[in-house]
């Protein structure tokens, strides 16, 4: 399989390269050349099948040429082994026709383990066969640094840096980066915001000097491995109710567009799939462009819902490539308008052909507690408040009561005791076993100035497993 540029200037590359490749070299994001089509006999033969052979089937075109099948196989049970429900990503259900597949039975309890899990062992394959070591610079806000830690602990030819601000991210999820020690993890608070600790990474990735010549890859999800690994998920659900005899609707909480886009691409891989709705929080530039054909920038709102708190959506110029007909150069044009500080809209067809497959929700802060304590009502079940976000938009943009509609669930309710408890929920959340002493641990953290400089020095003191590069 062979991957280009969004914005059609940078070299194709095979799956091992863009595995390493942050951007590409034009500013573009990679995407497959062309999508493998499964048929419907295809798909119908899967039901049934444990979750990571159903990976191998779904992933094995994108691989191709890249990694021999009985390695690409070990590597997935291996990943998908780690997860504490034996059915991997379960379904609930919550009412007539209305489920939520569970996402956060990983190691941090957020559907970041199901790419990171498997972008940890490929890139520790890919480089022990090529006889190389990398180096992580990633910045988080909350649930990507776990994630990544967690999918990178075993590595060893991978050190990893994850920025978070000092102070500023919530005590499970700062506790479940610093409490995984190894010589390759490193965990720097930095005395400043998010923005600041993404800026660092940026400036990281353009000028490398201090890598002393070890590549830096990236884990944030542009990177073409987690959007691939998320488009098993889509099929697992859509098997377990009926398809693809039968078709399917998606609602996904939505921040930087990946997990949904990767809901796009199952649907073009011949799965059946009605309807995808994008459910936002008050950070609406979806919504709005999904409602209104407004792709414009505004102010950033810190909400209940973290992990969606976006001002733009990274991984949406995947959807704008195809919905302009592959054209990279009109996709370079809008991004760099957009970088001028303008916004687009697109043309009118353009727009219709999106809007048959998608619709869109912005839910705020209280409508988010109002679904907690109503399902919570309901059913008896706790959900976190991205969740939420996504029950709360398919119940209102739901096209048909016939088609089963599946919510995705990305997180743990534990994660995010603030909002449950805004809610008015008053069952105690606990812990799943595996992490049921994290407020016991022990920590280990290094607070840094927010300065790139010191930054760069650390890492180049401790890049290769703790030691100087
Ligand atoms: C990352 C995240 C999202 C948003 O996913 P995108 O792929 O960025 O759209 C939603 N919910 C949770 C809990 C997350 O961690």
């Amino acid at each position: 399989m062979r991957y280009i540029s969004t914005r059609g200037q940078a070299p194709a590359l095979n799956f091992e390269d863009v595995l390493l490749a942050g951007l590409a070299t034009d500013g573009g994001l990679y995407v497959p050349e062309c999508l493998p089509r499964f048929t419907q006999e295809e798909i119908a033969s899967w039901a049934g099948l444990p979750y990571h052979e159903l990976a191998f089937r779904v992933m094995r075109p994108f691989v191709a040429g890249s990694i021999p099948d009985a390695d690409f196989k070990k590597i997935l049970e291996e990943t998908y082994g780690v997860f504490a429900h034996s059915a991997v990503a379960p379904l609930r259900q919550l009412n007539g026709n209305e489920w939520v597949l569970e996402l956060f039975h990983g190691p941090t309890l957020a559907f970041k383990d199901f790419a990171l899990q498997l972008l940890g062992r490929l890139l520790d394959y890919t480089l022990e066969k090529r006889g190389e070591r990398v180096v992580i610079v990633g910045a988080t806000s909350g649930d990507t640094g776990s994630a990544a830690i967690e999918g990178c602990k075993h590595c060893e030819n991978v050190d990893i840096f994850i920025l978070h601000p000092h102070n500023r991210v919530s005590e499970v999820q700062r506790r479940q980066m610093t409490t995984i020690f190894g010589e390759n993890i490193h965990n720097i608070a930095i005395e400043g915001n998010f923005d600041d600790c993404q800026e660092m990474v940026k400036n990281s990735f353009a000028d490398q000097s201090f890598l002393k010549g070890t590549r830096l890859v990236a884990v944030n999800s542009i990177n073409w491995a987690r959007i691939m690994a998320q488009i098993v998920y889509y099929f697992h659900a859509a098997l377990q109710l009926g398809g693809p005899a039968r078709s399917v609707s998606f609602s996904v909480p939505t921040g930087n567009f990946g997990d949904i886009f990767a809901g796009y691409l199952a649907r073009n891989m011949g799965l059946p799939i009605n309807q995808l709705i994008v459910a936002t929080n008050r950070n609406d530039i979806l919504h709005r462009f999904m409602s209104g054909n407004q792709y414009v920038k505004e102010t950033l709102h810190a909400t209940l819902s973290p992990s969606m708190d976006i001002m733009v959506s990274s991984n949406f110029e995947r959807l704008l490539f195809d919905l302009h007909g592959r054209n990279g150069a009109a996709i370079a044009g809008l991004m760099d308008n957009f970088k001028q500080g303008g916004g687009f809209s697109v043309e009118q067809e353009r727009w219709t052909e999106a809007r048959k497959l998608f619709d869109s929700l912005a839910v705020d802060d209280a409508q988010t507690c109002e679904t907690i304590a109503e399902v919570y009502e309901q059913t008896g079940e706790v959900l976190d408040p991205h969740t939420a976000i996504g029950v709360k938009a398919a119940r209102e943009c739901r096209r048909s009561l016939d088609i089963p509609m599946v919510i995705l669930g990305t997180a743990h309710p534990v994660k995010f005791p603030d909002a449950v408890e805004k809610a008015g929920v008053g069952k105690a959340l606990e812990l799943p076993a595996h992490l049921s002493d994290l407020f016991e641990r022990d920590e280990r953290c290094t607070v840094l100035p927010n300065d790139l400089k010191a930054v760069q020095a650390f890492v180049s003191q401790h890049g290769n497993r703790g030691k100087p590069l």
